[in-house]
Parts: structure tokens; C-alpha cells; sequence
């Protein structure tokens, strides 16, 4: 039996150490905050416990269902019919299926059919064949497939507002990949169908909790790594603010942003390489309101004037007791906005609300509140796994992954506990 050290306790270090533990090892996690999940945790919104950033499933986020069936949770996840809109300049328009497109008013017929056929074509793209798109940047692919003014009108606020700078060097393959997930999470060609995990991905994150417990391992909670001590080219142990911990074998699950304060004992080249990755935020709103903004559950939102991509009214996808609505504002940290108070950030969004629905009034509004994350999303190029170090690198019983390294997918709580586990497999041989 092998002593595991676990450094995070989001879904991939949780599924890790879930993970060591079938296989008969003792798992010790070490958590930064003050509760468990990282990107899917909860936090009390004025009485109700929910994400601090919005969650769903799509039809095929088949290791999260394996978990859950393992876990006997599995009637926990529901679906549901969804709909999307797309607000775009001053009016809202449906959106997500082959007649909302072909009404939509800002487009000729040549321009809709080169893009209905390209998101359906990725949809049916198989997953294996993504290596084809890793050379494209994603404004040229979608341009040759969907045309320029298709990607004009659809796509370019929408990519400026969440990428930003990065706009023009992003990877084909990674776009492809998140319009496949949601692409194919539908009911039939005109009906979208998204899930939720009753009580929120919570239930997920306890669950595996307490296995990890009944397994004999622990969870230290408001406990940072602060480095990962090695011997010989060999972790040995993790230093915490008080002490030093000694175990035969370490996973690191955090950001890998963290990773070069975290083992600097790696060569210069590979902290090179961590540091050379790219990020962004988020600054993520939560409103409780006491009427629904639309009835969609996603809406896509380009107007000159409005500076968020889209927004996300949960409770349009899983029953809650109020409306209740997520506005993320992606941003690199160095991003003027990223400096805002909660409170101005707040008001913008506020304003945003009331004019997509101008039926809603600040009377409408019970609750509010700002959550940031400073390495929401890796950002990845064109090749982007050519510039990743690998996930065993010189120094043994040491593997360090985190939601890049399931590059060209994006990062979703399924493909993390798929990859805990992995990494959890490949440790024990
Ligand atoms: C805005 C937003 C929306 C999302 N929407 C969805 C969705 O709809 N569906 C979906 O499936 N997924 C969604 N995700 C993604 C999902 O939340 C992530 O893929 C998942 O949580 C990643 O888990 P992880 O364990 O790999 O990483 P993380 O969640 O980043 O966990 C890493 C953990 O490491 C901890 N840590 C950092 N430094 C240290 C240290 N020095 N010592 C100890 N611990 C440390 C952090 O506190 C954190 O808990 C969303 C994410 C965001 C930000």
C-alpha cells in the first residue's frame, strides 16, 4: 500500500484519491480553500447553496455518468429540454435549432446554410479525428466552413468578449470540441437537452467525499501545498504552512500556473514551459430575481454596447426555488474590468438585465453576488499539447495535470474525474 499525497480537491483530485483508495492506497488531500470542488464548489447565495459558477451536463459526459453509477447516485442527474436565444443588438431571437436560424432576421440563406450544415457536421464529427483541426487557428476554420459573415455576425463579438486578444490564435480543434459536447446534447435535431445533478454537483463533491473517508483517506481542507518537497529527483513529501509531510507518491491537480512556486525544484526548461501557458479569468455574477430574464437557459448576447457574451438562467434547466441567473465576464487578469469592485461589475450587469427584459426593475432583484476564479480557462493555441510538459516529467512518484492536459476537450467536471482516475491508474502501474 502506497501513500498518496492529493494537492486539490476539485473534481480531479477528489476522483484521484476516490481512485487510490479502489485500488487499496491511502490518499491524503491538501485543499487551498476552505471547501471542497474548486471551479464546481458551492457557496450559500442568500439561503440557497449553489455553484459559485454555472453547471451542467451534456448527453455524453460518460465518466461522469460511470462515477455516478459506481457512487449509486446516478438518480441523481436529470434532464431537461432547454432553450437558447441569441440577443442580438436589440432584440431576442431563438436560437439552437434549424428553424430559429432560418428566421433569424441578420443573415442571407447561402450564409445560414454554410453555418447549420458546419455546426452540424461538428456535432457528427468524430471524437477521435480532432488531430486533423490542432494545425487551424478557429476564426480561419469557421470562416471557411460557416463564411466570413457568418462568423461576423454569430461569432466575433461572442469570441472578443470570452477570448479576448487571443482571439486570433485559438485552437480549431478546442472550438470544435466544445461545439460538439453541446451540439450533441440534444433530445432530436430540434431540441436541445441539457443535465443537472440534483442539489448540484455538491451531491457529486460529497459523495466522493465521504468514499475517500470510508476508504481511510483525508481531506485537509484550508490547507495549501506550499511546495512539493524532492530527493534524488523523487517526491518525497508536501510541505504544508506548518509541516512537512512525507508520503511514497504525489498528484498535483491545481492550475498549472501554480506549478513552478509549487516543485522548484523542476528544471528551468519545464517551468518554462508552465509558465509560458496562457489563462484567463472570470468574474462570475449570480442574481436571484423575482422574474425570469428570458425562458432560455443559455443566451448568446452580441450588441455593440453590451459587454458580456451571453448569460446562463439556471433555473430554466433545474428547478430552484427563485430565478436564478450567472453572467460571467471572461477576462484576462491583466484586463482593466478584472480590477473592478464587485459592486461595479455588478451594476453594469444589472443594467444589461434590465434591458434584455425591460419588464425587470430593480424591485425584481433579492440577492446578488461577484465569485473570481484567476485560472478559469487554459487558453489553447493551434498544437496546443506540443507546448505542454508531460504529465510524469523528471522527477518520480511525481504526475501534475490539470484541465489542460484533456486538451482538445474543454474543461467540464466529467473529463476531470475521468483524468483523476487516470492519473490515479497510471501512479499504481
Ligand atoms: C465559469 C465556469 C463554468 C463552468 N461550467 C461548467 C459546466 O457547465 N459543466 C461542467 O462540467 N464543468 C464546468 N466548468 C468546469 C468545471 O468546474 C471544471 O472542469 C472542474 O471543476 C475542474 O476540476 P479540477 O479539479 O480539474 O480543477 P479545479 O476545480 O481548478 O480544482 C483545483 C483545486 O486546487 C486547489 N488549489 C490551488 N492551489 C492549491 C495549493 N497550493 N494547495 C492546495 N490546493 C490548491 C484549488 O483551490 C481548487 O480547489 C465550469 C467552470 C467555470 C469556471
Amino acid at each position: 500500500m502506497l501513500n498518496i499525497a492529493v494537492i486539490g480537491a476539485g473534481p480531479m483530485g477528489l476522483a484521484a484519491a476516490y481512485e487510490l483508495g479502489k485500488q487499496g492506497h491511502q490518499a491524503e488531500i491538501f485543499e487551498y480553500d476552505d471547501r471542497l470542488g474548486g471551479m464546481s464548489a458551492h457557496f450559500d447565495f442568500d439561503g440557497l447553496s449553489i455553484e459559485r459558477y454555472y453547471h451542467f451536463v451534456c448527453h455524453h459526459d460518460y465518466a461522469l455518468f460511470d462515477l455516478m453509477r459506481e457512487l449509486d447516485i446516478y438518480d441523481k442527474l436529470h434532464w431537461q429540454d432547454t432553450h437558447m436565444g441569441y440577443y442580438y443588438n436589440n432584440a431576442l431571437h431563438k436560437w439552437g435549432d434549424p428553424f430559429s436560424l432560418l428566421r433569424f432576421p441578420h443573415l442571407g440563406m447561402i450564409d445560414k446554410l454554410r453555418y447549420g450544415l458546419h455546426m452540424f457536421l461538428s456535432s457528427k464529427r468524430k471524437k477521435e479525428n480532432w488531430h486533423a483541426l490542432d494545425t487551424d487557428d478557429a476564426v480561419s476554420w469557421i470562416k471557411k466552413h460557416s463564411g466570413s459573415r457568418a462568423y461576423d455576425v454569430l461569432w466575433k463579438r461572442l469570441f472578443e468578449l470570452k477570448f479576448h486578444h487571443f482571439t486570433d490564435n485559438l485552437s480549431a480543434a478546442w472550438i470544435w470540441a466544445r461545439i460538439r459536447r453541446v451540439g450533441r446534447s440534444r433530445r432530436s435535431l430540434v431540441q436541445e437537452q441539457m443535465g443537472y445533478i440534483e442539489g448540484g454537483s455538491e451531491t457529486l463533491l460529497n459523495c466522493l467525499a465521504n468514499e475517500i473517508r470510508q476508504q481511510g483517506g483525508k481531506i485537509h481542507l484550508s490547507t495549501a501545498a506550499t511546495k512539493i518537497v524532492t530527493e534524488d529527483r523523487k517526491a518525497i513529501g508536501v510541505q504544508t504552512a506548518d509541516s512537512l509531510h512525507k508520503f511514497d507518491a504525489v498528484i498535483s491537480t491545481i492550475p498549472l500556473q501554480y506549478v513552478p512556486r509549487l516543485v522548484p525544484d523542476l528544471p528551468e526548461q519545464i517551468q518554462k514551459q508552465y509558465k509560458n501557458i496562457t489563462n484567463i479569468g472570470v468574474v462570475c455574477l449570480i442574481f436571484k430575481l423575482a422574474k425570469a430574464v428570458t425562458k432560455n437557459f443559455w443566451l448568446n448576447i452580441s450588441a455593440p454596447d453590451i459587454e458580456i457574451p451571453g448569460m446562463i438562467e439556471m433555473s430554466n434547466l433545474r428547478p430552484l426555488p427563485d430565478h436564478i441567473v450567472y453572467v460571467p465576464y471572461y477576462m484576462p487578469q491583466e484586463h482593466p474590468k478584472f480590477k473592478w469592485s464587485d459592486d461595479r461589475i455588478i451594476e453594469e450587469a444589472r443594467q444589461y438585465l434590465f434591458r434584455i427584459n425591460p419588464e425587470l426593475s430593480e424591485k425584481d432583484i433579492i440577492a446578488v453576488h461577484a465569485s473570481r476564479y484567476a485560472f478559469a480557462q487554459p487558453i489553447c493555441q493551434p498544437e496546443f499539447c506540443d507546448n505542454l510538459p508531460p504529465m510524469k516529467n523528471v522527477i518520480d512518484n511525481l504526475l501534475i495535470a490539470d484541465t489542460s492536459y484533456y486538451y482538445p476537450e474543454d474543461r467540464s467536471i466529467s473529463e476531470s474525474v475521468d483524468l483523476g482516475r487516470k492519473l490515479a491508474r497510471m501512479l499504481c502501474g
